[in-house]
C-alpha cells in the first residue's frame, strides 16, 4: 500500500481512536477516590429526588378526619386501571371523613401500579399521595393488594395528648423507713 494512503486511512484513524480512549481511561483514573459512584445499601441511601414517587397513603386531616370522600377520581385517572374504590355515606354517628361520603373500600394492586402519579394529581382533596418508600418487595403477589388499613396514616397525636401521655409518674414520696 502506498505509505500516504496507508497513513491517512489507517494509522490516522487507529490513532484518533486511542487518542479517545486514553483521554476517557484518564479522566476515570483522575476521579478515582474523589467520586464516589456507589452507596453500601441498605446500610447508605442515596437521597431521592424531591418528587419521587413511590409508596401510595391516604392522609388524614389534622382532627384525624380521613381527606378521602370516595369521590374515585383517582381511579378514572389510572392509567394501570389498579384502583378499587367503594363509597359510603357519613352519618352523624359514624362520620369518617368531613364530606357527605367517605371511601369505606379503598384498595390499590400495586403490582399493575406504573406510579405515575396521576392518582394524586387528580386527587380533589389531597388524601392520596405518592411518598418516597421505595423498599416494596414481597414474597406474595396477594400482599401487593394494598388494602384502605394498609394505606391509612395514623390517626395524628395532637401536642395536648402527647403531653398528657408523656408525663412522666410522679415518684412515690419515700418512705421513713427506708
Ligand atoms: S400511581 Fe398511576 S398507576 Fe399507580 S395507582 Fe396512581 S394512577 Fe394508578
Ligand atoms: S383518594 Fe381522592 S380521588 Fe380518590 S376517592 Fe379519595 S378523594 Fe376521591
Amino acid at each position: 500500500m502506498n505509505p500516504i494512503r496507508l497513513t491517512r486511512d489507517v494509522l490516522t484513524p487507529i490513532g484518533k481512536g486511542l487518542g479517545v480512549t486514553i483521554s476517557h481511561l484518564g479522566k476515570m483514573l483522575g476521579t478515582r477516590g474523589r467520586a464516589k459512584f456507589t452507596v453500601e445499601y441498605p446500610e447508605e441511601r442515596r437521597e431521592q429526588f424531591p418528587r419521587t414517587r413511590w409508596r401510595h397513603y391516604l392522609t388524614r386531616y389534622e382532627n384525624g378526619l380521613e381527606k378521602c370522600i370516595g369521590c374515585s377520581l383517582c381511579a378514572g385517572a389510572c392509567p394501570a386501571r389498579c384502583i378499587y374504590v367503594e363509597a359510603a355515606d357519613n352519618t352523624d354517628h359514624a362520620r369518617f371523613s368531613p364530606g357527605e361520603r367517605y371511601a369505606a373500600r379503598y384498595e390499590i394492586n400495586m403490582l399493575r401500579c406504573v406510579f405515575c402519579g396521576y392518582c394524586q394529581e387528580a386527587c380533589p382533596t389531597g388524601a392520596i399521595v405518592l411518598r418516597k418508600e421505595f423498599e416494596l418487595a414481597d414474597y406474595d403477589r396477594k400482599d401487593f393488594l394494598y388494602t384502605k388499613q394498609m394505606l391509612l396514616e395514623p390517626i395524628p397525636i395532637r401536642p395536648r395528648q402527647v403531653r398528657a401521655s408523656d408525663e412522666a409518674p410522679k415518684a412515690a414520696p419515700r418512705s421513713e423507713a427506708a
